[in-house]
């Protein structure tokens, strides 16, 4: 029977790290990536960074010849559109069917909209590298943007739409910014910075209506007002790309089901990255951050090569947002409801201790990158909290 290998569905850093990882372990059977873009796989930080601010155009993870030299198939543009998990095929968009030994599920996230806003032209999303480039044009253009949802995507964007000039309004249901992640507290510390590049944060309030002939023209608040606007973006969160999993029988719950190796239910079918729910053993990991899917790679390719990882996926989690000059870092696993002590704030840096049952929980840091790396360890051992404050 001739091998399959193992095909890896996704064409973002999770399914390259992954072709990466098993060749680095002397995997040498086939290895093919499918992707739905016709672009080579890319890294996505930059694209409400660099990306959108014009400072930079290429954010490729690899060149051609990593493929070519370690002998990994790369197909472009052939999104995949089924599974059969008795066959152990995957379909492709243009009926291509491909067997697969293990089959990789590394298909990330699809940015959610509001369709009660309708489909006026300069309503923009940020995932792809398309997304960016369309949104920077748009920019050039634009002088007032309302930035709809004030999580780390619509921070970045609103942050960056601002260092190109153009007037930026954040709207955030939540009071604050950020406040569903980091509490309202810290969440007031990011509004503070926005307000001081300039933007209008209007925090506890939604959005009822987006206006306009053909392309946006007024933004109507859930209290009436009405800002002007010729640019809006959306950063109201994702979803799991599992559409295409639909009917297959493997698990979806939040995501693709897997334990903590990244091995789902379904034989010879593993998940990692942003679409995958990690559960087991108290823990529970679908955290949509760069380095997990460096952390959930290490862990699971041994896995699939029936050997022990070194890693563990319990490391604490990490996650670093850039605005303006100012480079925010969350270690651990803060909450919002977690009690929360500032020991830094000079009005623009701040550093901040979160407590959970006595214990530290997490620290987040803006401009204190030492201090934030330095907690790692009492963070993973689930230090008394005296132990960071009364050091
Ligand atoms: C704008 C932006 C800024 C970010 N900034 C930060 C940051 O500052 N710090 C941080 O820690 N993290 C950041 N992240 C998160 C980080 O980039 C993600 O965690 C990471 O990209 C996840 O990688 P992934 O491979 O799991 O998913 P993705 O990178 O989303 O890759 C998934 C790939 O699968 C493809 N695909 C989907 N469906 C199919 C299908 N059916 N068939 C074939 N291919 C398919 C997609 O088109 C995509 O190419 C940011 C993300 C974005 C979008």
């Amino acid at each position: 029977m001739p091998e399959h290998g193992i095909v890896i569905v996704g064409g973002g850093l999770a399914a390259v790290r992954t072709a990466e990882e098993l060749r680095r372990e002397d995997y040498s059977g086939p290895i093919t990536i499918v992707s739905d873009e016709t672009r080579a796989p890319y890294d996505r930080p930059p694209l409400t960074k660099d990306v959108l601010r014009g400072e930079r155009d290429d954010t490729t993870l690899e060149p051609p010849e990593f493929y070519a030299g370690h002998d990994i198939g790369l197909r472009l543009g052939c999104g995949a559109r089924g599974v059969d998990i008795a066959a152990q095929t995957v379909t492709l968009a243009e009926g291509t069917v491909l067997g697969y030994d293990q089959l990789v599920i590394a298909t990330g996230l699809v940015p959610r909209r509001i369709p009660s806003l309708g489909d006026l032209d300069g309503i923009r999303v940020v995932r792809s590298f398309e997304d960016s480039l369309v949104l920077r044009g748009d920019a050039a253009a634009a002088r007032r943007a309302v930035v709809i949802g004030a999580g780390f995507i619509g921070c970045e964007a609103a942050a960056s739409l601002r260092k190109l000039g153009v007037e930026v309004v954040l709207v955030e249901p939540q009071p604050t910014p950020l406040a569903a992640v980091l509490g309202e507290q810290i969440g007031e510390l990011v509004a503070r910075l926005h307000r001081a590049n300039g933007v209008d944060v209007r925090g506890g309030i939604g959005v009822a209506e987006v206006r306009g002939d053909g392309r946006v023209e007024t933004v109507v608040l859930a209290d009436g007002t009405e800002l002007p606007a010729d640019l809006v973006v959306l950063g109201v969160g994702s979803h799991p790309a599992t559409g295409w999993l639909d009917g297959s029988g493997i698990e979806i719950d939040n995501g693709v089901l897997c334990d903590l190796t990244g091995r789902t239910s379904t034989p010879n079918v593993w998940a990692v990255g942003d679409v995958a729910f990690w559960r087991g053993d108290g823990h529970e990991v679908r955290v949509e951050h760069w380095s997990n899917v460096v952390t959930q790679v290490r862990v699971m390719v041994p896995t699939m090569l029936g050997r022990e990882s070194l890693h563990d996926v319990a490391v604490p989690p990490y996650f670093w947002s850039d605005q303006y000059d100012v480079k925010i870092q969350c270690l651990g696993e803060p909450k919002a409801t977690d009690t929360v002590h500032l020991v830094e704030d000079d009005g623009h840096k701040f550093l901040a201790y979160y407590e959970r049952d006595g214990a530290l929980s997490g620290v987040v840091g803006a401009g204190r990158p030492a201090k934030v790396m330095g907690a790692r360890a009492k963070i993973a051992d689930g230090a008394p909290i005296s132990e960071i404050l009364n050091p």
